[in-house]
């Protein structure tokens, strides 16, 4: 075969080699520290596939290699938590005296990053619109040497106009990192947008099952030297049998994420209609100010959406909440069940204001029967109205 493969193939072939290993299928679980080395020439040739526990073993890579194959981009690296992939992407590229430009709906703990780490060590931080789009030009200065994006926003959705703002900011030398976790590598291929470097909190779809937690940065191949180099020094490390998972969800990402997909616009149109809802926050709606985007730049949504109440108490959005039955409340997502919980990025602004007409929630829609999530929702809005 050598017309270009279909992703839902490449999920199937990538990152394996099973005739290299006994003819099992998948990449077997290698626990290693030490590796040794036949001998000091070869010690020295520093030229071996695997040389450090460390540095990753022949699991890490065949996991690494299917994320950089999905993800349309050079090469990528492992970390143990998708925060740590943010962390360690911003810190790879930037330095002392640099500008660094984030968008103001960025995942919260990275955003304490950038305020509690990044500021100690002499980086200027700047929080921007998310919906600049080619404005950014106007914020960026010669010291300016990472633009970070996330579409859509964490809590509240927002799409952002990723080719503007890489031309902006290529324009001034700028890279850009896209945190490209809620569409994961399916539905969107940051590469293709301009992105220089894209992060998945594998932690989400890639693993599927809320049990481990994981982190990857791919990078295009004129950064992935300095990003290798500096996830090195750090010295960050993801363990084997935490791969073996990540690697194993990743082969049934397509399947469950479509379903996560269809769930979620069954839920989120189900909710615009309901006379509770003021607006629901989901960029496949049309009636989305993020829609013409993501229709751009995205093939496809996953589960998790946002939906602004009208103004009602917190009495009341608790009553509906504390006595779901499929809807689970807490944090993270993209595991296989339905979540769902009160969210306030108030304070997770400085750029702009986050003031909706009503309480948010935040849904994760899961593989559960659809059908059953309304009853369980119906059910939920009764008790709001008993409360209201
Ligand atoms: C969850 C999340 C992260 C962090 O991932 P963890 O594995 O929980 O550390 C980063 N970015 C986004 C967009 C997320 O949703």
């Amino acid at each position: 075969m050598t017309k270009k493969k279909h992703q839902d193939t490449t999920i199937v072939t990538t990152g394996r080699d099973p005739h290299n290993n006994h003819g099992v299928i998948t990449p077997p679980v290698y626990h290693a520290s030490t590796i040794l080395y036949p001998s000091v020439a070869a010690l020295h040739a520093r030229d071996a596939e695997v040389t450090y526990g460390r540095r990753g073993t022949p699991t890490t890579f065949a996991f690494q290699d299917a994320v950089a194959e999905l993800e349309g981009g050079y090469r990528t690296l492992v970390t143990p938590s998708g925060l740590s992939a943010c962390s360690i992407a911003l810190l790879a590229h930037l330095k002392a005296g640099d500008h660094v430009l984030v968008t103001d709906s960025v995942y919260g703990p990275t955003r304490t990053f950038c305020d509690v780490v990044l500021k100690r060590y002499g980086i200027d931080v700047e929080y921007y619109d998310p919906v600049i789009g080619p404005g950014i030009a106007s914020l960026i200065r010669a010291e300016t040497s990472v633009v970070y994006t996330e579409a859509p926003g964490s809590q509240t959705f927002e799409m952002q106009d990723i080719p503007a703002i890489a031309k902006a900011a290529h324009d001034a030398g700028a890279l850009v990192i896209m945190d490209n976790t809620w569409a994961s590598p399916l539905f969107c291929n940051p590469f293709a947008l301009g992105a220089d470097v894209s992060i998945q909190a594998a932690t989400k779809y890639i693993v599927g099952h809320s049990d481990v937690m994981m982190g990857t940065i791919t990078t295009n191949e004129s950064v992935w030297r300095a990003t290798i180099k500096n996830h090195g020094a750090i010295g960050i490390t993801a363990g084997p049998d935490d791969i073996y998972l990540a690697l194993r969800g990743l082969r049934t990402l397509s399947v469950r994420l479509h379903r996560h997909m269809e769930t979620g616009i069954f839920l989120a149109k189900w909710l615009e209609d309901r006379p509770e809802v003021s607006r629901v926050l989901h960029p496949a709606l049309p009636t989305d100010p993020g829609h013409e985007i993501w229709k751009r730049d995205f093939s496809g949504a996953c589960g998790l959406f946002g939906v602004v109440l009208k103004p009602v108490s917190d009495k009341a959005v608790a009553a509906m909440l504390d006595d779901l039955e499929l809807f689970g409340m807490g944090y993270s997502w993209g595991g296989y069940e339905s979540l769902i919980i009160p969210a306030d990025p108030t304070s997770n602004r400085t750029a702009t204001k986050w003031a909706p007409e009503g309480p948010l929630i935040r849904i994760h829609a899961g593989l559960e029967d659809p059908q059953d999530l309304i009853t369980d929702l119906e059910a939920g809005f009764e008790r709001l109205a008993k409360h209201s």
